[in-house]
């Protein structure tokens, strides 16, 4: 078995100069922050993008590659019908193969009660004009023949997509370059410069570079940057496991979940492999700070989650990693540039298992890689994409609670435009950073 192929022995491929200044600084090069940079650079405004270390090196590379509508929270819906046109658009232009393809998604049902919260999507999908439906006990075996058990039913959207998400968004990173983005790799961003209350610069390890709009997208890092100038999210980041096969023959080409597997289908003829029970929240001093506000997450899905003491040294939310720095001291973001996890061998095994018992005629299942990812999740399952209250010209875009991936494209022209103080074109109240501190009850997003 190899180890995830984004280490920090893998060659930088951006490395411009730190410019004296950009009209706006991106920090964080996963799929959002590369999005963003890219329709900045679009309205021919002056953009750097700051990456600690590799770009996609986190959640962006290491997540199943799904591009679902189904099963999405009601106000993502139509960022997420926006994103995938931007997918077709965007991977035209990028001139690689990203591995896009149309195969759908589907979800398996067990019960009643799962088929009852099936049917609560669908009404949402009807009103955006989503092809979700769905579908019978025997419709479900003839979607998917190969199964050994007959399932009570099952949703499904033909028009969902797959990418390969570890070759998408370098390759997106390599437009948004040729279109006028500076980004560099290896190059944190350690502080904020703020003057009469108001973004003046970021403080890199490379020096500081004069902007007046910041745009956060730091995934799993975000809440720690954010808190260091005053600005506190109940942003926490749950492990993941994943497994990649070797080929395969196919058993069906799109994405499918039921409550024990999920597997994808990869451009390389593999499957990408998960557990149901593959998260685990290493308990530090954010997760007491604000467990309250998880606990209607925690109520819905009781057993979702295992807790682990205490995080390896140098993560988020490790009890031991500094939560104040200077400018000119090494930041936490330096000391580990790509936060690479170890997969959970309990959650290995749990893949074989599930994955041979639906399909009996594999006796095992034939592992070429396994990794893990840190998810950064949200008490609501929701993000924040909004202006800080706090610092004028700060723009948090976070918190893709395990779903961003697939919304990216639209989530970054979004940001793009907030950013600009132009019309979104979507409600953003859903996603603003004052329902934590407002009074506001938590309103659980789908879990789906
Ligand atoms: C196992 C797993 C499976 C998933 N499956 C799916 C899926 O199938 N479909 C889907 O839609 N989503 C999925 N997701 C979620 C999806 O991957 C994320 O929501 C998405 O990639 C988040 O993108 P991002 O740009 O916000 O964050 P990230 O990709 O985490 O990028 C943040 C970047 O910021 C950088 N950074 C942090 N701090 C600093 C700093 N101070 N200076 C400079 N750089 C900094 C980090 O190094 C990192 O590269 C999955 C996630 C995981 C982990």
């Amino acid at each position: 078995m190899t180890r995830f192929p984004f280490t920090e022995a893998m060659p930088i491929q951006f490395q411009a100069p730190l410019p004296k200044d950009a009209e706006v600084v991106i920090i964080g090069g996963g799929i959002i922050g590369v999005t963003t940079a890219l329709f900045l650079a679009r309205r021919n405004i002056s953009v750097t993008l700051l990456e600690k270390g590799r770009i996609a090196g986190e959640q962006s590379s290491r997540n199943w590659g799904w591009i679902r509508q189904q099963g999405r929270d009601a106000d993502e819906l139509p960022i997420v019908i926006e994103a995938q046109r931007l997918w077709r658009q965007l991977a035209e232009e990028c001139g690689e193969d990203i591995g896009l393809k149309q195969t759908g998604v589907t979800y398996l049902a067990r019960t009643d009660k799962e088929m009852a919260g099936f049917a609560k999507f669908l009404k949402i999908a009807e009103m955006h004009g989503v092809d979700t439906r769905l579908l019978d006990q025997g419709e479900t075996a003839r979607l998917i023949p190969s199964m050994s058990r007959p399932f009570k039913g099952a949703m499904t959207t033909p028009s969902d997509m797959r990418a390969e998400p570890w070759v998408a968004v370098p390759a997106l990173a390599r437009l948004a370059a040729r279109q006028g983005v500076t980004i560099i790799e290896n190059c944190a961003a350690r502080m904020l410069d703020i003057s009469a209350g108001r973004i003046s610069g970021v403080w890199t390890e490379q020096g500081r570079i004069v902007t007046s709009n910041v745009v956060v997208a730091s995934g799993a890092w975000t809440s720690l940057f954010l808190r260091a100038h005053g600005v506190s999210i109940p942003q926490l980041s749950v492990r993941s496991t994943v497994a990649a096969t070797q080929p395969m023959p196919e058993i069906h080409s799109g994405a499918v979940a039921d409550e024990h597997i999920a597997f994808r289908r990869r451009q390389d003829g593999g499957y990408t492999l998960a557990s149901g029970g593959s998260s685990q929240l290493y308990v530090g001093p954010d997760a007491f700070r604000h467990a309250r506000k998880y606990v209607p997450a925690l109520m819905a899905n009781p057993l979702g989650i295992r807790y682990l003491p205490a995080a390896p040294r140098g993560y988020p939310d490790s009890w031991s990693t500094p939560r104040k720095w200077n400018a000119d001291e090494e930041s936490p973001f330096e000391r580990i540039r790509i936060l690479d996890p170890a997969p959970k061998a309990s959650a290995l095994r749990d893949i074989d298992r599930e994955f041979t018992a639906l399909f009996p005629q594999f006796k095992t299942v034939p592992l070429k890689a396994s990794w893990a990812g840190m998810i950064d999740a949200m008490p609501d399952v929701v993000p924040i994409v909004d202006r800080a209250a706090e610092i004028p010209g700060l723009v948090i875009a976070t918190g893709m609670s395990g779903h961003g991936f697939g919304i990216g494209p639209g989530m970054g022209r979004v940001v793009s435009d907030l950013v600009q103080g132009n019309e979104t074109g979507h409600s953003l109240h859903r996603f603003r950073q004052s329902r934590f501190s407002d009074g506001s009850p938590i309103e659980l997003g789908p879990s789906l």
